[in-house]
């Protein structure tokens, strides 16, 4: 990746010639990740748990190489985002997507719940980041996205192993961002508030009695999707994943740009 400091180029967005792998990438937001970094020039590979054939048309006229990887197993992992850099010869982009939610209270939670979540949404990054590094040290430098979530930055009562675990991502994220700078690899994360058209969010709903309520509800706690009547959208989060994997960013690591309609922000207004 190469650092250009007089970049003439108004559309400092534009990833052609660059190499990306998105964890996850099989629905909501990593799928709209996938195609917005590949419409913007990227090559992308996604690894996801469960490949959607749904997906094989429109990946194909974009390119997008789609491997079946648990991130849980490092070597699944590795296989992934080495497989991609071998096949792209290079690695810019990182994009650690891959997630699952645990909601339940502490005297309930086993401690295989506790490995399932914090594997997934923190182990996999460390180590994806960890097998990326050595690609992108010999491309110069690169970029790396983690999908947080709101809860990364305000803690929530009904989901604590979830939350511990974005609260942890953010750490990495300053962490690594702070000792990758050398390498001028740049480590930033997305913390998206209600999500709609993603498994997550659906299977979430669909466990309430009335979802249409609880859809309400979620909307609420958010005041600018409040104000929009509506949830925010993958590709919305995807939007804000370019930036960080563009050079529209190069100067920016360890940040955290909450995509949540204010949600984190504190106690929303009343209606
Ligand atoms: P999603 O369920 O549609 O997508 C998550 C994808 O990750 C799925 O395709 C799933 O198969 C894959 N995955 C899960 N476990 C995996 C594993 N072990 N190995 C490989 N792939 C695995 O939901 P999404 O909302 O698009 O989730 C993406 C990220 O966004 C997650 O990290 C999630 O925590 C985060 N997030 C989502 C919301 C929301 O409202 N949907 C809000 C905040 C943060």
């Amino acid at each position: 990746m190469t650092a250009n400091p007089k970049a003439t180029s108004r559309f400092m967005c534009d990833l052609s010639g660059r190499a990306a792998v998105i964890t996850g990438g099989a629905s909501g937001i990593g799928r709209a990740t996938a195609l917005l970094l590949a419409e913007s020039g990227a090559s992308v590979t996604i690894g996801d748990l469960r490949l959607d054939p749904a997906n094989d048309a429109q990946f194909a006229v974009l390119g997008i190489g789609q491997q079946q990887c648990d991130v849980r197993d490092l070597g699944h992992l590795r296989q992934l985002i080495d497989g991609a850099a071998d096949k792209a010869g290079r690695l810019d982009i990182l994009v650690n997507n891959a997630g699952i939610v645990m909601v339940g209270q502490i005297d309930d939670i086993k401690e295989t719940d506790w490995d399932r979540c914090l594997d997934t949404n923190l182990k996999a990054a460390f180590f994806g980041v960890k097998y990326a590094v050595p690609h992108m040290r010999r491309c110069g430098g690169g970029a790396i996205v983690n999908t947080s979530s709101n809860a990364g930055i305000l803690p929530r009562a009904h989901d604590p192993v979830y939350s511990i675990s974005k609260l942890a991502l953010n750490g990495l994220t300053r962490s690594l961002g702070l000792s990758l700078g050398p390498d001028k690899i740049r480590v930033n994360a997305v913390c998206p508030g209600p999500v709609d058209e993603t498994h997550i969010m659906d299977d979430g709903l669909a466990e309430h009695a009335d979802a249409h309520a609880a859809a309400q509800q979620v909307i609420e706690a958010s005041p600018i999707a409040r104000a929009h009547g509506r949830m925010i959208s993958p590709e919305e989060v995807a939007q804000s994943i370019l930036y960080l994997v563009s050079d529209a960013s190069l100067m920016v690591t360890g940040t955290m740009i909450a995509i949540d309609g204010g949600k984190s922000l504190g106690v929303p207004p009343l209606v």
